[in-house]
């Protein structure tokens, strides 16, 4: 596929060559889009390549399997890898420019400067995962200073991980545009994910606990249970009665501060994260309450 230049998807691996490519662009006047990966796409991924390029002149595509977010007994090394296959589909998507920067480039000899963010990094998953928003964050900062995008498109299946860099664009005065793109599913509802490729058959059935738990948890607060312990008591009811699965967390709290709360007054993050076997799964929905007693409808904002 022909970008507008003429010119095929350039798959770029220097630091100084995106930036000089993007330097170019931005000097004519360009639109610039960034959507960090760790690759091995599914259409999760092609539907925020997609969302960017509807919203950009140009979309910058990176992909780095980042080992300061993994943690010493994680899946860093098994990680699922095939850059000629995301090669093909990134260019069918349009992309221009597919950054693969080498770890060596990114965190040469030397390197000592994280990102850190105090609060909003230190519960769900960055309380199971010591460590990973560290990383994410500042690969994602490194990512920002490279590209220098005036859009960055992130899924909301991660979404600690994107309130985390609404955060940082905020605090460190990033002037860029976060865009949330909502969670991409498999037809029966599981969540779209690299990591379901570790599921064999008998977990892939059993990893739909998480999708039937978030249905439910929407069907009973639609139904006026506003209650935090009663819904999370029947999730984790849910989630237990499937073989093999684990629960590492549920979170009923505020989307914003992710701060836990007892009831639901207010649009609420439902956020789970479940080992299936060895993999650890995460999904999430926004509770939203239904109309209240003067009928009025509850604004949602995600
Ligand atoms: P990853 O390659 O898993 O780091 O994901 C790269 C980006 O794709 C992140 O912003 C993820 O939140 C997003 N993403 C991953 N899976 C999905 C999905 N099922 N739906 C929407 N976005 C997703």
């Amino acid at each position: 596929m022909l970008s507008e230049e003429g010119l095929q998807m350039r798959l770029i691996t220097s630091v100084e060559d995106v930036g000089k490519l993007t330097t170019r662009w931005k000097e004519a006047g360009l639109r610039i889009s960034l959507v960090p990966t760790m690759g091995f796409f599914h259409a999760g991924h092609l539907a925020l390549m997609k969302y960017a390029k509807q919203h950009s002149d140009r979309v910058v595509v990176s992909l780095f399997v980042n080992p300061s977010q993994f943690g010493p007994n994680e899946d860093f090394k098994e990680y699922p890898r095939d850059l000629e296959r995301d090669r093909s589909l990134a260019e069918k998507e349009n992309v221009d420019c597919l950054f693969c920067p080498e770890a060596a480039d990114m965190y040469p000899e030397g390197f000592q400067t994280w990102v850190d963010v105090n609060g909003l990094a230190k519960h769900l998953c960055g309380a199971s995962r010591p460590g990973h928003f560290r990383g994410v964050a500042t690969i994602v900062t490194k990512l920002f200073n490279i590209v220098r995008p005036d859009l960055a498109v992130f899924g909301q299946k991660d979404f600690q991980q994107l309130q985390i860099i609404r955060r940082i664009v905020r605090d460190l005065n990033f002037g860029i545009e976060i865009k949330g793109y909502p969670i991409v599913r498999e037809a029966d509802g599981l969540a779209m994910s690299s990591r379901n490729k570790y599921l064999n058959s008998e977990e892939r059935k059993n990893a739909l606990c998480l999708f039937e738990a978030l249905k439910m948890a929407e069907k009973m607060v639609s139904e006026g249970c506003c209650s935090t312990p009663r819904l999370a008591h029947a999730i984790e009811r849910i989630i237990l009665a499937r073989p093999g699965t684990k629960i590492d967390y549920i979170f009923l709290g505020d989307p914003e501060t992710l701060t836990e709360r007892e009831t639901i007054q207010d649009d609420t993050l439902l956020a789970l994260a479940v080992y299936v076997g060895n993999t650890r799964l995460i999904d999430n929905t926004i509770l939203r309450p239904p109309k209240d007693a003067k009928g009025v409808h509850h604004k949602g904002k995600f």
